[in-house]
This record gives structure tokens, C-alpha cells and sequence, in this order.
């Protein structure tokens, strides 16, 4: 089905920063395949956690306990301080799990509150509950009748937040950056006034950090850097390193799921699971996230020296998750030059370029990436 428009490349190999298509063209990729391969492309972490585990088990099927899932769960509950995870296998199948477990915690808690606080230019995935929840203008009138349930306010915007909640209101759900919506990071101010704010009037707070978590922001977790905790925390792209593997992960007190609640066929595989645990395993070596840090803000010089020898409008972001921002609307143009030049990068607003490289990102491929770009500009 054209559910997307492509160039004619054909992609066959991948090595690091690096795809490669069937022509032998090679191509510097900054996207990653959405910020999913935080290692880069098939990274010998994974590849080796992979193959050892296809030998062994592929799927018990998930009425049962794995090894590998036992040991990723450990790791997300250690590395989040939150308590119950539930593994899954796309970040909207993630988010999609964030909202039944909040509805259930509101029956359960607050007299069937069951409504949603979310944001413009929010996103949180492609089924319908997770489109929903999402601020894409594009969307509002597609696929509609819409699940209900969900009040959309600015981003940043404290007041505008409070003076939405109702006795019927259940969770307020965000992005610590808004990835989709253009790089735009929540403030200290108005992500701690939004955890402030929950608690007080007995809501959950939902952090997506499926583009933001593990390790793209420098820290393992993004919501760590502003001092809070969410109730729900959703986890995808990253965790996998380039499987299909999300998590849902919630306290002690928002985990009110019972058997048959919630599941799903592939949920907790241990091949799946084999490579997550590659990943944190990778990701907490000493010094892995330092170096993120100190790339990232060396990727932020090299934007800032170009936007200004463009006359463009600067960077924004954290960590490797960095948008440079045009004076004109020729993000596309940008995009579709750049791929001539054999560089991969993405528009996800016509006035903003966004950058989502391998955590192990070189800066000489910093470099060549701003040469090409510089090119294109
Ligand atoms: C990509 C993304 C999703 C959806 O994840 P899929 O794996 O594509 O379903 C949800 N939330 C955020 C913040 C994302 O960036």
C-alpha cells in the first residue's frame, strides 16, 4: 500500500552512520530510521545477542516467563525507579497500553474519571486511541469517528493545562520533547508545574519517552534531567536498537492491570527482549553516556557555526535529539537535496531540520554531515 512516498533507492546493508543501497550508493544517515537505532545500524551488540538467542528460544509464548524478559524488565524497573513493565512492540502499542491502564486506574480510583490532557502537536502513535491523543492538525478529520476522551492544549503552557482539568480527568500525557511536533522541549518550569499539578488533583502523569528515552537526551531517561517522576512511562524506538520492542511501565500504585487486561501475541518475546537488554547493556557502560553529552554539544557548535553562516535561526533540542531551524518554509527542499547528496535527514516541520544519529555518532561524521548540508544550503 503507498503509505508512504519514497525515493526509488532500495536499501540492502547498513554499517554504523552508514546504508547502503543496492546500487552500492552510501548514504551518512542522521535519522536512523526514526531514532531507532541508537546504536547505529546493526551494531555487534545486538547482532550477537540476536544470534545467540535465535539458537536458543524464539517464543515460549508470552502465558509464560522468559529469561531475557525477566532480565530487561529488571533493568528498565532498576534504570527508571518505577516498578511494573509490560513489554510490547511498537510505541503506539505502548501509549495505546499507557491509556487503558490509566482508564482502568480511574475507575478504579477517581469515580470513572477516564479524560485525557494532551498537546498540540503531540504525538503518540498511529492507532486510532494513540491518534487521538496526538495534536497533528493533519489528523483532526482523518479516520474519524475519533476515540473520545481527550482535551488538546498548548505546549508549555501551565495555565492553560490547569484551567483543563476536571473531576473527569485521568492523566495528562506529553512528550518531555515533542520529536514529531519539531524538537520542542518542555520547560523545567512546566513539566515539574505538570507533576505539581497531577498530584494535586489526583491525576497520573504520562511521560512518552519513546523518542526521548534511552539515552538520546544524554541520561537514560529524559524525564531524570527535570528532577520529576512520572506515574506511566512508554518506551520504543531506542530500547530495541531496530526490533520492534516498546515497554509500558508504570509505579506500584498506577500498575492496576489483572490477567486478561491487557496482552498481545509477540508481547515479552525473549528475541525481542535479547536485543533491549544488548542495548542497556551498551548504553550503561561507564563513559557511553558521558560521550553522548559531550557529542551532542559538539553537534550544537557545529549547527550554530552554520546556521549562522546561513543567516538561519539556530538550534533546539537536547542531547542527539537537535532540530536547526529555517528563516522559510524549505524543510523539504532541504531534505530532498541533502538525499541527493547522499545525506539522510529529516523535515518534521517545513521550517525545521531535525537531527537523530547513532548515540555513537563520530565527529567526523559530524563533519561530513555538515559539509553535505552546508552544500545544501
Ligand atoms: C515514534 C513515536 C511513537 C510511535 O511509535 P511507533 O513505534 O512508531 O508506534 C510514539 N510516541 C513518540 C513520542 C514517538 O516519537
Amino acid at each position: 500500500m503507498k503509505t508512504a512516498v519514497r525515493p526509488d533507492a532500495v536499501m540492502v546493508k547498513g554499517e554504523g552512520s552508514w546504508l547502503e543501497d543496492s546500487t552500492g550508493r552510501r548514504y551518512l544517515d542522521f535519522v536512523q530510521g526514526w531514532a531507532v537505532n541508537c546504536l547505529g545500524h546493526t551494531p555487534i551488540e545486538i547482532r550477537n545477542a540476536i544470534h545467540a538467542q535465535v539458537d536458543r528460544l524464539i517464543n515460549p509464548s508470552p502465558a509464560f516467563y522468559n529469561d531475557q524478559m525477566i532480565q530487561l524488565a529488571d533493568l528498565v524497573a532498576k534504570t527508571s525507579g518505577l516498578d511494573s513493565v509490560f513489554f510490547c512492540n511498537s510505541g503506539a502499542e505502548a501509549n495505546e497500553g499507557a491509556i487503558k491502564l490509566a482508564r482502568k486506574w480511574g475507575r478504579i480510583n477517581k469515580n470513572g474519571a477516564h479524560r485525557f490532557i494532551t498537546f498540540e502537536n503531540g504525538f503518540h502513535g498511529r492507532t486510532l486511541a494513540t491518534m487521538s491523543a496526538s495534536g497533528k492538525p493533519q489528523w483532526d478529520q482523518l479516520f474519524e469517528p475519533k476515540v473520545p476522551g481527550f482535551t488538546k492544549v498548548p505546549f508549555n503552557n501551565l495555565l492553560a493545562v490547569e484551567s483543563a482539568i476536571t473531576d473527569d480527568t485521568v492523566a495528562i500525557m506529553l512528550e518531555p520533547i515533542q520529536g514529531e511536533g519539531g524538537v520542542i522541549p518542555a520547560s523545567h518550569e512546566f513539566m515539574m508545574g505538570l507533576r505539581k499539578l497531577s498530584t494535586q488533583h489526583q491525576c497520573l502523569l504520562i511521560v512518552d519517552e519513546v523518542q526521548s528515552g534511552i539515552g538520546r537526551t544524554g541520561s537514560v531517561y529524559a524525564f531524570s534531567e527535570y528532577g520529576i517522576q512520572p506515574d506511566i512511562l512508554t518506551l520504543g524506538k531506542g530500547i530495541g536498537g531496530g526490533v520492534p520492542l516498546a515497554a509500558l511501565v508504570s509505579t506500584a500504585q498506577a500498575s492496576v492491570f489483572e490477567p486478561g487486561d491487557q496482552g498481545g501475541t509477540y508481547n515479552g518475546n525473549p528475541l525481542m527482549a535479547a536485543a533491549g537488554v544488548a542495548v542497556f547493556e551498551t548504553i550503561l557502560s561507564p563513559g557511553f553516556l558521558d560521550t553522548v553529552r559531550l557529542t551532542a554539544s559538539y553537534l550544537t557548535d557545529q549547527l550554530t557555526q552554520l546556521s549562522d553562516a546561513h543567516g538561519l535561526r539556530g538550534t533546539r533540542g537536547t542531547g542527539l535529539l537537535q532540530a536547526l531551524l529555517l528563516p522559510d518554509d524549505r524543510g523539504a527542499d532541504v531534505v530532498a537535496r541533502a538525499l541527493e547528496l547522499g545525506l539522510l535527514i529529516n523535515s518534521p516541520r517545513p521550517n525545521a531540520i531535525r537531527f537523530m544519529p547513532s548515540l555513537r555518532v563520530s565527529r567526523s561524521e559530524i563533519d561530513e554531515m555538515i559539509d553535505r548540508l552546508n552544500q545544501c544550503l
